[in-house]
């Protein structure tokens, strides 16, 4: 018989079927328990046999099942009948725990009903071994709370809430969503929550809310981006207004050059400079329109608050009666949300951030489609190497001492005490390592790789 065919010690293989697809293999546990289950009493006798079929890892391409031939006993002193319990299975799952651990792993990069698939089970319980898994990493990786940190929106299928790190670069969450009550809870529950120094959030109010109420200690921090982005929607509102007094072809040629009203005036060349002149002078309008964009974005060369504010508002009273429609999203929100949007200034979120959480909303849709969220949530945070993590280890400390002399009187000393050993430099403990979560480059160049 192949002892050792399957690599599970505390087995005896007693027959081996194979066929295209499975492999079957009849087993039974080598040593016969001592010891009641209930009253650990070794006065036990047999009381027949009971086969179970456990499934085991693929071997060989090809699915295992295994059929063990457990032991009924008997016992003596409490007269109860147990099954044998089963080394290395998970009953409950009637699979091998090395099976267990290989599906959870598994399960966060591949899709369950592969998984299913392959090893010859139902997708609810690769599901359910899913779920298990991911708690139980929830449990054991503790990312670091930011002390700065970034609440924005990410589509997953739907709007969800992302947690970052600002000074870190990385994702320490994400929520399925984005209500005051989900990102409450979620504060709520966060280790070193009254360290949070910087909160950076797009304008939703659900996000300001749940901080003012569990973190009233953070700043919050409108990013410029999300502020400047609004004076480009105001401009395509103008033009898309246009559209109605223009002939088919105009508008085509609008539509064509609307990247050029987006634009900075300092980004265009020449050859895009006449063009924007040409639009401009035929509408007017539009040119007023581009003129304001460009002053608002200007208002974010102001050096301090104060002065922005002072920016901010002269701003405001250029705008004409004519394009208060279209620019009154920008309007509103300054009004509702002026006191984060100069916080800005005193404290600017990092260039660096912003851009990686863009590239990042750009390739999020490379994740896997037919997922749900909760899976490619653990896809994000947890596939392996995407963590940025402290040193785990010192750095390598080259010693600088010469090689000491091996004198009598230590080789006497050394004789008398065999464990003595030269003292040697000790690296310096940093403590437990810290994770800071997944680092948003390695995941934006995964999900570019199509790795994720
Ligand atoms: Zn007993």
């Amino acid at each position: 018989m192949p002892a050792n065919l399957l690599n599970l010690r505390e087995y005896e293989i007693t027959r081996l079927d194979e066929n295209d697809h499975d492999y079957h293999v009849w087993a039974e546990v080598k040593q016969p328990p001592t010891a009641c289950l209930y009253c650990r009493s070794d006065n036990l006798v047999g009381f027949g046999r009971r086969e179970q079929l456990i499934k085991d890892l693929p071997m060989h391409g090809k699915r295992v099942g295994l059929y063990v031939n457990a032991r009924r006993m008997q016992c003596r002193t409490c007269d109860r009948t147990f099954t044998e319990l089963l080394p290395a299975v998970d009953e409950k799952r009637a699979m091998t725990t090395r099976l267990l651990a290989w599906i959870g792993k598994a399960s966060v990069s591949r899709t369950f009903a592969s998984i299913a698939e392959e090893i010859g089970i139902a997708e609810g319980t690769v599901r359910s071994i899913f779920r298990s898994y991911v708690s139980e990493l929830e449990r054991t990786i503790r990312f670091e709370t930011p002390k700065w940190m970034g609440i924005d929106e990410i589509h997953l299928i739907r709007p969800r809430c992302v947690i970052s790190n600002i000074r870190n670069n990385t994702i320490v969450n994400l929520l399925p969503n984005r209500d005051k009550k989900t990102v409450t809870a979620y504060l709520s529950c966060l280790d070193g929550r009254q360290d949070v120094q910087y909160v950076a959030m797009d304008m939703w109010t659900p996000y300001r809310d749940a901080v003012r109420t569990v973190m009233p200690q953070a700043r919050i921090i409108i990013d410029k981006f999300h502020v400047v982005r609004m004076a480009n929607d105001a401009i395509e509102r103008v033009r898309k207004a246009l559209r109605s007094d223009l002939t088919v072809s105009q508008r085509r040629g609008l539509m064509h050059d609307r990247f050029l009203l987006l634009k900075r005036q300092r980004d265009l060349d020449e050859r895009e400079r006449l063009l924007l002149d040409g639009w401009v002078k035929n509408y007017p309008l539009l040119g007023v329109a581009y003129r304001l964009k460009e002053a608002f974005y200007g208002c974010y060369d102001a050096k301090s608050a104060p002065e922005a504010e002072h920016v901010f508002s002269r701003w405001l009273d250029s705008v004409p009666a004519a394009l208060r429609e279209p620019f009154g999203d920008l309007i509103r929100a300054y009004s509702n949300w002026n006191a984060y949007i100069l916080n800005y200034f005193e404290h600017p979120v990092t260039n660096a951030y912003t851009e990686s959480l863009n590239n990042l909303i750009r390739v999020m849709n490379r994740l896997g489609r037919g997922y749900s969220f909760e899976a490619l949530r653990a896809k994000i945070l947890f596939t392996e190497g995407m963590h940025k993590h402290t040193n785990s280890r010192p750095k390598f400390a080259r010693i600088r001492e010469a090689p000491r002399e091996r004198t009598l009187d230590l080789m006497i000393y050394e004789k008398a005490l065999p464990f003595h050993r030269p003292k040697e430099p000790q690296p310096i403990r940093v403590g437990t390592p810290k994770n800071y979560g997944v680092d948003i480059s390695t995941l934006i160049a995964k999900l570019e790789a199509g790795d994720l």
